[in-house]
């Protein structure tokens, strides 16, 4: 019986994040964060990973930007357009969701754009066109992140889990899930951004027992004391300073700078841009030792400006000093010392400075994870935890399951070639290339099968497709590329490519798991059983396809140069030719084996003469295509 599922779009790329089946949901996590948002999906090997911008950017700037004219930027676009229009560009509008005009005035938020009270006192974000509110803006950024996932995974999204601060209270979590139901997403679930940090390292699958997950961002520092019972994290304490960030670096940094060249009240031009080098000095510190930065004022003068990182560790030590006052309080508060603690988790960019990195592990008396990129980290939990949601996959069942029959195609002579291998862990993917058969061959019929068997009469079929467009070449110069891959739930997709013109058919194929136990364990016996027969069958069928493409590139050869041979030396080729067609009726494969070796060697000379002519032809200049 054949079973031939709906034909998958044929993707131009493999890469991991747009090879899934149809039957696969299409979720993600995002981090929308008060400086940088981000999204990321779990791809087919079960790996989350951030999807970049079409400039391989991950992080968008958490910025929007509403010129005078009409219209919405988000991103790094709109930071280039907040020196020309910065009241109508809104920045750290996290600050703001689900709080009221006094709550944000309390908080001394400054803000380059204006704020005003609507509804109940909630604040609003006026612009010169637009009376906004936080939610419309966090929308914007959120539909920004969904599109470019939308790209990535080839069709609409069908759920998101967005990451808010563990601290965030009722009417904060509201309107942020208000803004991704704004955005056109199906909120699967809030996660407090230190539980998705842990989900990313793992944690749940780990020991129990308490975490503190250190997070110094943009603008804000958060630290998070998490317990893990039974795979649930509880929340035992939060603290921090939402004044505090990597921002405050930068300002120190800029102070520096004004101060060297002698400027006190810099054009707002000017302060962009100094802010934007400071910046790139900063992170350029945590890896380099010294940084040079030429500074062109309006003046037309150059400063040439070295900074070095022990000089940069002076300027902010007190404020790195500061994030320990909340953690130690935020322990006491869990009723924890730093020796109870499981370990430590770097969250945030701004944990990428070495001195800070070596702060966290004096306070809590041990070196931290931070194997993970610390901005991504957030992410890649809400990815992870958007997946288990969405039902692709549920924790354990991601390691424990295993493809249950191997899984191949046919090839010449109804033998099977296994793809992937029986108990092969799930998701999994591989490729194999194959060739074409015959000369001129435009087309290859590509049959999916599945069991432990030598022939495909006695595997299951599960799909047929044809690979069609082949250019016309020798027999064997042709590359096509055919990759399995079967997705979490068991499903299987296969693609043929032809590499040299890129033409692709693919083919979803039913689950995998459409067989009985018993079926299975009928079809594992039968292999086993038939295994010496199906051996020489398959020697047998190899020998008979290997005669035939020996006898049709003869054949082929002969007619194009039969010229080259004389009247003897013909004979003796196309005797032997015959010999070896008679071997191959018969069932001995190694009577057919010898036949064919004969006949290579009696071609021998044949195709040395055929190789100078073609030399010769080729260098007399004319085009390869000429001939074939
Ligand atoms: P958010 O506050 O939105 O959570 P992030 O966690 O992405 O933002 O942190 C952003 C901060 O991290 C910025 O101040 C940025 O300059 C800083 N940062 C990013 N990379 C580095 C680096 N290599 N060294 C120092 N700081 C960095
Ligand atoms: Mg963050």
């Amino acid at each position: 019986m054949t079973v031939l599922l709906d034909i998958a779009e044929p993707g131009q790329s493999l890469r991991p994040h747009e090879v899934r089946s149809e039957h696969r949901k299409r979720v993600v996590g995002i981090d929308l964060g008060t400086t940088f948002s981000l999204v990321a999906a779990v791809d087919l090997q079960g790996k989350p990973a951030c999807i970049p911008d079409p400039a391989g950017h991950v992080a968008c700037p958490s910025v929007v930007c509403y010129p005078p004219k009409g219209g919405v930027v988000v991103g790094d676009a709109a930071v280039v357009l907040s020196a020309q229009f910065p009241a109508d560009t809104v920045a750290s509008v996290k600050r703001t969701m689900g709080r009221s005009l006094e709550d944000v005035q309390a908080s001394e938020h400054r803000t380059s754009y204006a704020l005003a009270a609507g509804d109940g006192g909630m604040v609003r974000i006026i612009t010169s066109q637009n009376n906004l509110s936080p939610v419309e803006v966090s929308a914007a950024i959120l539909k920004t992140l969904a599109e470019r996932a939308e790209d990535a995974l080839g069709g609409a999204l069908q759920g998101a889990v967005i990451t808010v601060p563990a601290y965030f209270d009722d009417a904060q979590r509201q309107a942020t899930k208000d803004a991704g139901r704004l955005a056109g997403l199906e909120v699967l679930r809030l996660v407090n951004e230190p539980t998705a940090a842990a989900l990313a390292y793992g944690l749940d699958h780990g020991r129990e027992g308490v975490y503190a997950i250190y997070d110094l961002g943009g603008g804000t520092f958060d630290i998070s004391i998490l317990r893990l019972t039974k795979g649930v994290f509880q929340v035992l304490a939060t603290g921090g300073d939402s004044a505090l960030g990597g921002d405050d670096f930068d300002h120190r940094l800029c102070e520096f700078f004004f101060q060297k060249v002698g400027v006190e009240k810099p054009t707002p031009d000017v302060l962009q841009r100094v802010r934007q080098m400071a910046r790139s000095t900063k992170e350029r510190l945590s890896q380099e030792d010294s940084v040079t930065i030429a500074l062109e004022l309006s003046d037309g003068k150059t400063w040439e400006i070295p900074v070095t990182r022990t000089h940069f560790e002076e300027m902010i030590a007190d404020l790195v000093r500061a994030t320990g006052i909340p953690c130690r309080r935020a322990l006491k508060d869990a009723g924890v010392g730093a020796k109870d603690l499981q370990g430590v988790v770097l969250v945030g960019g701004s944990t990428r400075v070495p001195m800070v990195r070596q702060f966290v592990k004096d306070v809590f008396g041990r070196e931290p994870l931070s194997d993970l990129d610390p901005d991504q980290v957030v992410a890649l939990g809400a990815a992870i935890q958007a997946e288990q949601l969405s039902g692709n996959a549920t924790g354990d069942m991601l390691l424990l399951d295993v493809t249950p029959l191997s899984l191949g195609i046919e090839t010449m002579g109804e033998l099977v070639e296994k793809i992937i291998a029986r108990n092969a862990p799930i998701p999994t993917a591989r490729s194999q290339d194959f060739t074409t058969f015959k000369d001129g061959q435009t087309a290859m019929a590509i049959h999916v099968v599945q069991g432990e068997r030598e022939l495909v009469n006695d595997c299951r079929s599960l799909a047929r497709f044809e690979l069609r467009g082949i250019p016309p070449m020798t027999a064997g110069a042709a590359r096509i590329r055919v990759t399995f891959q079967v997705d979490a739930d068991g499903l299987l997709t296969v693609s043929a490519r032809e590499e040299t013109t890129g033409i692709e058919q693919s083919v979803a194929v039913k689950p995998s798991y459409g067989l009985g136990d018993a079926e299975i364990e009928r079809l594992l016996r039968e292999a086993m059983v038939h295994g010496e027969e199906d051996w020489k069958k398959r020697l047998l069928h190899e020998a008979r396809v290997e005669a035939e493409r020996v006898l049709s590139a003869s054949g082929a050869a002969l007619r194009e140069d039969g010229d080259l041979l004389d009247e003897m030396e013909l004979k003796r080729v196309k005797a032997s030719m015959l010999a070896l067609w008679e071997a191959s009726q018969k069932e001995d494969h190694e009577a057919i084996n010898r036949a064919r070796e004969t006949l290579d060697k009696e071609t021998v000379f044949f195709a040395e003469r055929r190789m100078d002519r073609n030399v010769r032809r080729v260098m007399t200049g004319r085009k390869v295509d000429d001939f074939q």
